[in-house]
């Protein structure tokens, strides 16, 4: 059997791969699709230490790290099914079944997506999902925020201290972000707050974002913003699904675990997107990566 098993590969897990590996013990890293979310990212410029960067660069480096070092990286894996015997074993669409003493749980997280015409066209080319990764890139100009609750509304409000203007489109008929929130967002010169507005379609240049069309469900009529940048905030679904019934899940979904990235099963480990820790970020989920491997080697030298 592994030490470690880690299952996902974005930075959270090759964090965790890296750190487990340095320890000397046997480790090894399933994922589905090296690089994860990062894969998905034009321009990165939080990472601290890099002014800027792109996602491919960073996974290629991320990937050169982890090989680095004696660790078995299996690619285009995906694992269905976790369940602790005398290890914990985890076994893979394939069928085949993979043992290890402790196993960290990094398998991310995703955007959920409006779905509307033009949305995949111009993803990174206008459609963004972090505004703390993008909100710079649309400075002075004019956006939109989909989502009236708490993470709409909050991305309303950093934004407004950035661009032009932000409009908040929400589809229900009162906003479900917080009281505190609200008011915030109300008191700005430069946000303007739409109800029950459903977002039908992304209208781009062919190459860039000029606007974005909706309906007022109140009279089903169709109007067209003007903007240049349209962030999607209607949710992040953590990739857990296949774990539901195995170790306990927040109400949302995530792995809750503790300061040491313990999750409710001894043995198993988690960190980055997928659990509950606080601000999705490539640098915090690398930290939590790092804190679940020095967790699980804790937990192999008391075991
Ligand atoms: P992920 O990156 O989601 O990686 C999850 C890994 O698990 C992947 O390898 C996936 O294939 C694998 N996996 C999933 N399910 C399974 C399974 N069942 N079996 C095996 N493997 C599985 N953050 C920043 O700090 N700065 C930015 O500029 C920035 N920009 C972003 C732009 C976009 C478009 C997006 C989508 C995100 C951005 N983020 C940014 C957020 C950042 O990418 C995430 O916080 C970070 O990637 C989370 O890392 P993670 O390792 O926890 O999960």
């Amino acid at each position: 059997p592994y030490d470690v098993l880690v299952v996902g590969g974005g930075p959270a897990g090759a964090a965790a791969a890296i750190y487990a590996a340095r320890k000397g013990i046997r480790t090894g890293v399933v994922a589905e699709r090296f690089g994860g979310q990062v894969a998905d990212t034009m321009a990165i410029e939080n990472f601290i230490s890099v002014k800027a960067t792109d996602g491919p660069k960073l996974v290629a480096g991320l990937e050169q790290h982890v090989l680095d070092y004696d660790v078995d990286l299996m690619k285009t894996q995906k694992a269905v099914r976790l369940e602790k015997k005398e290890f914990v074993e985890v076994e893979l669409e394939n069928g085949a079944v993979l043992k290890s003493k402790t196993v960290i749980l990094a398998t991310g997280a995703r955007w959920r997506e409006m779905n509307v015409p033009g949305e995949q066209e111009y993803r990174g080319k206008g459609v963004a999902y972090c505004p703390h990764c993008d909100g710079p890139l649309f400075k002075g100009k004019k956006t939109a925020v989909i989502g009236g609750g708490n993470s709409g509304i909050e991305a309303a409000i950093d934004l407004a201290g950035i661009v032009e203007h932000v409009t908040v489109l929400e589809f229900g008929d009162t906003l479900r972000a917080d009281e505190v929130l609200v008011r915030k967002a109300e008191s700005l010169a430069n946000v303007t707050i739409i109800k029950e507005a459903m977002t039908t379609e992304v209208i781009g240049d062919g190459e860039r974002v000029i606007g974005l069309k909706y309906t007022d469900r109140k009279n089903d009529e169709s109007h067209l913003v003007d903007v240049a940048g349209i962030f999607v905030q209607i949710g992040l679904v953590p990739n857990s699904e296949f774990l539901q019934d195995t170790l306990a899940l927040s109400n949302r979904g995530e792995i809750v675990i503790n300061a040491h990235g313990e999750t409710s099963i001894p043995g198993v480990f988690a960190a980055g997107d997928v659990t509950t820790t606080p601000y999705k970020q490539i640098i915090i989920s690398m930290g939590s990566g790092a804190t679940a491997a020095l967790g699980a080697f804790d937990y192999l030298i008391r075991n």
